[in-house]
């Protein structure tokens, strides 16, 4: 253990020791945190769906009825009809001929691009994306050629270069929102260019899905590109308010993935209440609420940012709900944070390794069911609290 205890000296010595917060009662726009009342501005329950009623009763119905677990891995006997709908139900949201789900969504990035490639073939990827797409390259063993962020001019440029001496299969992968910038990637140019040199994109979405487009579609219906993205990959456990994932694709795609992806096949199938839930939460997302939910989610956003980028701060380019603030080193970021928190504001700051050395940050997430005062207010506070730190 003294080998261990060392290490988290080193991290606290450098600002880097994490530690886990416990909250009370469900999750809201407030939240009991260790038995203080605080405004939440650190999650991903953007519209607001965790704790609704329509998803509560279906969940709670759907364990009366069918009970709490799946008992085996989606290949044994773990398939149920609630898998087989939610799956149906998914594959119409995406316009897709089929649709798989994974347990979460990072089994389903490591899973999807293990399954997919291997040795010989090449994997395109953005500088920032997710982290669960990074280790699904390396799981694949194909060649990962990383591209800077959102510069497709660069990558169109690497594949130009790749492409003389090319063998085996080429993909695109993408954020679709990035999960710490908050900016959206440029789905129209990645899609001409999986034209030009004839290969796959795939875009992760768990930030859009619910989210973005006029449908909640995701970022690829807000780009005007839903047709043109060959591998979806979104998750339940954000603005759909629960817990899974999944990806819309091509019916080649998803029988190869039930044959082969690892992540899909060694692992119990996600429980009938999970996915009762789900369906309840694309009959939200779908119908006239979810588009009041987006509008109102868009609307705080705006106000939010506004403020801030109006007293000078850097905003990283956010263009969504996840609004991110510059603050560059661990320490004051981590100074900040603490005392937000002091004041009832609860954000997380953001260090290495999620984010590159020097773009530490204060990453503050709005919900649909945020008021007005108090996002003002805090967004005051936390101007004059970098101000203050940095
Ligand atoms: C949260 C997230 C994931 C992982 O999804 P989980 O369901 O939480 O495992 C994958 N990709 C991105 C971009 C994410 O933000």
């Amino acid at each position: 253990m003294d080998d261990f205890r060392t290490r988290l000296r080193e991290l606290e010595g450098q600002g880097m020791l994490r530690s886990l917060r416990t909250i009370g009662g469900p999750q809201g726009p407030r939240v009991d945190l260790e038995g203080r009342e605080v405004l939440l501005l650190c999650s991903n329950n953007y519209l607001g769906l965790a704790n609704h009623p329509r998803l509560r009763e279906a969940s709670a119905e759907a364990s009366l009825a069918y009970g709490t677990g799946s008992g085996a891995s989606r290949l044994v006997s773990g398939t149920m009809e609630l898998h087989t709908r939610l799956e149906k139900r998914i594959a119409a949201f995406k316009a897709t001929e089929g649709a798989l789900l994974f347990n979460s969504g990072y089994a389903a990035n490591t899973g999807i691009l293990q399954g997919l490639l291997g040795p010989g073939d090449v994997i395109f990827s953005d500088a920032l994306n997710h982290a669960s797409i990074i280790d699904g390259c390396r799981l694949s063993g194909a060649r990962t050629v990383v591209y800077p962020h959102n510069d497709f001019a660069a990558l169109d440029d690497l594949m130009r270069r790749a492409a003389p001496e090319r063998q085996g299969r080429w993909l695109i992968v993408t954020d679709g929102v990035f999960s710490m910038d908050g900016d959206l990637a440029p789905l129209p140019q990645l899609v001409a260019l999986k034209q030009r040199y004839d290969c796959l994109l795939m875009v992760d979405d768990a930030h859009g899905t619910g989210v973005l487009g006029e449908n909640g579609r995701g970022s690829a219906e807000e780009l005007g590109c839903l047709g043109e993205v060959d591998l979806h990959m979104g998750t339940l456990g954000k603005a759909l308010g629960g817990f899974g994932a999944f990806l819309a694709a091509p019916q080649p795609v998803i029988d190869l993935l039930v044959n082969r992806s690892r992540s899909f096949i060694f692992s119990t199938s996600l429980p009938p209440g999970v996915l009762a839930a789900a369906l309840a939460a694309f009959d939200l997302i779908e119908g006239e609420e979810g588009r009041r939910r987006r509008a109102q989610l868009k609307k705080l956003r705006h106000r939010f940012a506004e403020r801030m980028s109006a007293a000078g701060l850097d905003l990283c380019g956010s263009a969504t709900q996840i609004v991110p603030v510059l603050t560059r080193e661990p320490q004051p970021t981590m100074k900040a944070s603490e005392q937000l928190l002091a004041e009832g504001i609860f954000l997380q700051g953001i260090r290495p390794p999620t984010v590159p050395e020097g773009r530490c940050r204060l990453r503050a997430t709005i919900m649909a069911d945020h008021r007005d005062e108090e996002l003002d207010q805090a967004a005051e506070r936390i101007i004059a609290t970098v101000a203050q730190n940095l």
